[in-house]
């Protein structure tokens, strides 16, 4: 709905009705009166005229013809009465008869008669005389200024003796006074006059009042309604009575006001609902304008606690720590957009880590910075507690397996590129079981912690003190001087003291125990480049030392020839083995069951049924067959085998009743995965065998993603576009970074068998850490990112209904089935 620009911009120029309403009036009766008074002069003058012509006229000649009768009559007295007759007019001033001889004979002031008559009335004039002689006829004389009116007639005298015809001329004059007239005259225009005032008057009265009624209480009542529009107020609007132009006025602004608050409604309610949305976010979401905030959502004032519409006002700055502050200040100048970490102070001072994404957007003319803040402390928490369990023993407080390979694959590294010694011995308890059987799993742990303190004790700066499994510890001993014989006595006798410490008497529950233990040891650098071979090389060494009883420590350096031959074997054997048909190696599938209870998926793991070794686990050749190489076609045989199984169980009939949807989970490892055919060969087999993409489910593991993170996401985003999904192996033992996490393309995390199995396990009750609210706080990040978790290594009801409870939405393990053979699976799947 668009309206046409106007035309003119020119100002319209408008007057106040009030004033020149009556003020017109007034000059336009003005005007009326002039021309009244003007045409009243004319008809004043025409009667004057008019009294002249006609009035006095006659009055004139009917007095001549009276006197002349009298006159013939010889009757010279009735003259007098005739004159004093006409001195009852009132419009005559005087009247005389006077003779031939020019003297008064009959007036009608008695003083004037026999008298001249020029010399006793005033005004008379001989000139009048001769005129009036000459022309032997009547004359009259009008003054208007003087307002007289001089009548004169000739009067024929009676017979004198002698005469045949009366020749001797008299004359009658009559001088009117019109005063009398025109004050009548000038009494009715004045009265005309005050007339038309009043009239006027009413005419104008009445006409500010329709004025009044007609336009400016409309006007004043428009007004007001505009007002009250203007402020808001669309229903008291002016009612109207009657009918108009100011009523179509008045009906065409409700209209107005009924679009406008249809308007402003909709307005409101459009602001309430995002206003709604913004406070139901769980993200704080912040506008700020150059610093300064305008506006703020009910998540943004919880996390700082200000009250609800607090944060507004204030400087955007004042809620960041001060140690981000110059760094803050340089991204807001750089107008920098993105998502960066933050340190927030909220109102009770303290410190909230926080994520924050900030972008400009323009609202009107002016650039307004919108900033979502992600509170992290959980998601941080979360991490370090990852960190801290994936490094550390809960049981004893020691390091754990995963801890002590990482330094040793850093001492490894180290002795790559600087001449230095290292050592890594494992002692393990003798007889250890029999103490738990005897005694109790709980006695056994006692013993194990006194033991991890006396082996702390004697721990040096710099070493690293494990445990790797139940009973067996670990001593990494870097930087050992001299050549190999020194470091290798200096090694050996730091161990010896370590069994010695072992060897001391324990206490429990009254009872006093003499245990022993035999060490193996490893010196760094060996052949052996890889730090769980260096442990597997260690613990060789320990089991021969214990074997023979012997107490002292085993170097493994008599084992090495022996164990580097065996894995020569099983590398050339394994090699045979992938080129035998049939081949030796089958898939074992493992059903994955989702939070109802349904067959979600399988996880294809292989074995290898060798005639000498009889049914190897992948635990032992999948190692081999990484350090080989020969992982590449191992794992593509698992794919093709997988897939075409998967496709079997989709089109046979039997199993329709749950093959249909199911997922058929693949490991892959990182060797593998990085082959640069990876994405085609997935591709090919996928349009081979006639499987769905997303049946399809990599399993890799974080090992895979730290190497060349670039080159893996793209290579995942590719296979992704195809419809293949992935899923994150042995989540919680690697990295763990749950912010690494989101810039991976993959649906499932599969939490470590490590933690399912911390769940129930005894001498965890009492521990600070309780794997449960660390798999809760997995999960909750895992749902975060719309990752789906699945749980390894369920064993027991108790660990499911702990797993369900924690949100897990998949789970696997021997709680449901070990990995089966086809055929079993099949019997197993179809009598679910
Ligand atoms: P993984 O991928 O973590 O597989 C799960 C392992 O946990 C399997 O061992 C499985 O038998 C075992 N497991 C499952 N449920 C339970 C349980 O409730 N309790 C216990 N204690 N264990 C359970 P498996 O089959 O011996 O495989 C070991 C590892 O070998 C696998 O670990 C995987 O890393 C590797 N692997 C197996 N097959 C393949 C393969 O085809 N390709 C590659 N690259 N690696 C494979
Ligand atoms: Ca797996
Ligand atoms: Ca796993």
């Amino acid at each position: 709905m668009t309206t046409a620009p106007p035309r003119h911009t020119r100002p319209v120029r408008v007057f106040s009705l009030r004033l020149w309403l009556p003020l017109s009036l007034v000059l336009a009766s003005g005007v009326m009166f002039l021309i009244v008074l003007v045409a009243q002069q004319q008809h004043y003058q025409r009667e004057l005229q008019q009294f002249a012509d006609t009035t006095a006229h006659a009055e004139l000649l009917e007095t001549r013809r009276a006197l002349e009768t009298v006159l013939r009559r010889g009757d010279g007295t009735g003259t007098d009465s005739v004159v004093s007759q006409l001195g009852l007019d009132p419009a005559i001033a005087h009247a005389a008869l006077i003779g031939p001889d020019g003297n008064v004979i009959a007036a009608t002031r008695f003083a004037w008669r026999g008298h001249s008559a020029t010399a006793s009335i005033p005004g008379f004039t001989d000139e009048a005389v001769q005129q009036v002689r000459q022309a032997q006829r009547e004359f009259l004389q009008l003054d208007q200024a003087q307002l007289r009116l001089t009548a004169l007639a000739p009067v024929t005298m009676g017979l004198q003796p002698g005469e045949i015809r009366a020749t001797r001329q008299g004359l009658l004059w009559i001088d009117y006074d019109l005063r009398p007239v025109a004050a009548q005259t000038w009494a009715q225009l004045r009265q005309l006059g005050l007339m038309l005032a009043a009239a006027v008057l009413l005419a104008v009265l009445g006409l500010l009042l329709l004025a009044r009624r007609g336009i400016l209480r409309p006007v004043a009542a428009l007004r007001a309604g505009m007002q009250r529009i203007g402020a808001g107020d669309f229903q008291h609007l002016p009612q109207w009575r009657g009918s108009g132009e100011f009523r179509d006025l008045g009906i065409a602004l409700e209209h107005m006001a009924g679009q406008l608050q249809a308007r402003s409604t909709a307005l409101a309610e459009s602001e309430a609902r995002f206003r709604q949305l913004s406070d139901a976010a769980f993200e704080a979401i912040v506008l700020h304008e150059n610093g300064r905030v305008t506006d703020a959502n009910a998540a943004a004032d919880r996390l700082l606690g200000t009250p609800p519409g607090g944060l507004v006002g204030t400087p955007i700055l004042s809620w960041v720590a001060p140690s981000l502050l110059d760094s803050t200040v340089q991204r807001i100048a750089q107008g920098a957009e993105g998502v960066w970490e933050v340190d927030l102070i909220d109102t009770q001072g303290q410190v909230i880590p926080c994520e924050c994404s900030v972008r400009k957007r323009p609202l009107g003319h002016r650039q307004v910075r919108v900033v979502a803040l992600r509170d992290i402390r959980t998601r941080l928490a979360a991490e370090a507690e990852i960190r801290q369990l994936a490094h550390f023993d809960a049981l004893t407080g020691l390091s754990n397996r995963r801890f002590l390979l990482e330094q040793v694959t850093q001492e490894l590294a180290a002795a790559g590129t600087q001449p230095r010694r290292a050592a890594l011995a494992t002692l393990n308890i003798n007889a250890f079981q029999s103490v738990n059987d005897s005694m109790g799993m709980a006695v056994g742990d006692t013993v194990l912690r006194i033991m991890s303190r006396r082996l702390s004790a004697l721990q040096q700066q710099g070493q690293t003190l494990a445990r790797v499994d139940g009973d067996t510890f670990a001593l990494l001993l870097p930087d050992l001087q001299g050549d190999l014989d020194a470091a290798s006595a200096a090694a050996a006798r730091s161990v010896e003291m370590l069994l010695a410490a072992i060897a001391e008497p324990v206490e429990v529950q009254g009872q006093v125990l003499h245990l022993s233990a035999g060490a193996g040891l490893v010196m760094i650098p060996n052949d052996s480049n890889d730090a769980p071979e260096l442990l597997r090389e260690a613990e060789t060494a320990m089991h021969r030392a214990k074997d023979a009883g012997d107490e002292h420590v085993h170097f493994f350096a008599h084992a090495l020839q022996e164990a580097a031959s065996e894995r020569l074997a099983l590398r050339s054997d394994l090699r045979r083995a992938l080129q035998t048909h049939p081949s030796p190696l089958v898939l074992h599938y493992q059903p994955q069951m989702d939070s109802g209870g349904r067959l979600a998926g399988v996880e294809a793991l292989v074995r290898w049924q060798d005639p000498r070794r009889g049914l190897v686990s992948p635990v032992h050749f999948i190692p081999e067959a990484e350090a080989s190489g020969l992982i590449v076609p191992l794992g593509n045989w698992v794919l093709q085998e997988a897939a075409t199984t998967l496709h079997r169980w989709q089109s046979d009939p039997a199993c329709s009743a749950w093959a249909g949807p199911l997922t058929m989970a693949v490991n892959v490892s990182a060797r593998q995965f990085r082959e640069a055919d990876f994405t085609r060969r997935i591709e090919d087999l996928i349009a081979r065998v006639g499987i769905h993409a997303f049946a399809l489910e990599l399993e890799l593991t974080e090992s895979v993603l730290v190497e060349d993170l670039e080159a893996t996401l793209e290579k995942m985003a590719q296979l992704r576009r195809h419809g293949v999904r992935f899923a994150l192996d042995d989540f919680g033992t690697g990295y763990s970074s749950l912010a690494y996490l989101k810039r991976l393309p993959i649906d499932v995390l599969k939490i470590d068998r490590s933690f399912v199995m911390d769940i129930d396990a005894p001498g965890h009750s009492g521990q600070g850490k309780r794997p449960a609210v660390l798999i809760d706080a997995i999960v909750a990040m895992a749902h975060q990112l719309d990752l789906k978790v699945l749980a390894e290594g369920v064993e027991t009801d108790a660990q499911h209904a702990s797993l369900l409870q924690s949100g897990c939405d998949l789970f696997q393990g021997y709680r449901f089935a070990r990995p089966l053979p086809e055929a079993e699976l099949r019997a197993w799947a179809s009598q679910l």
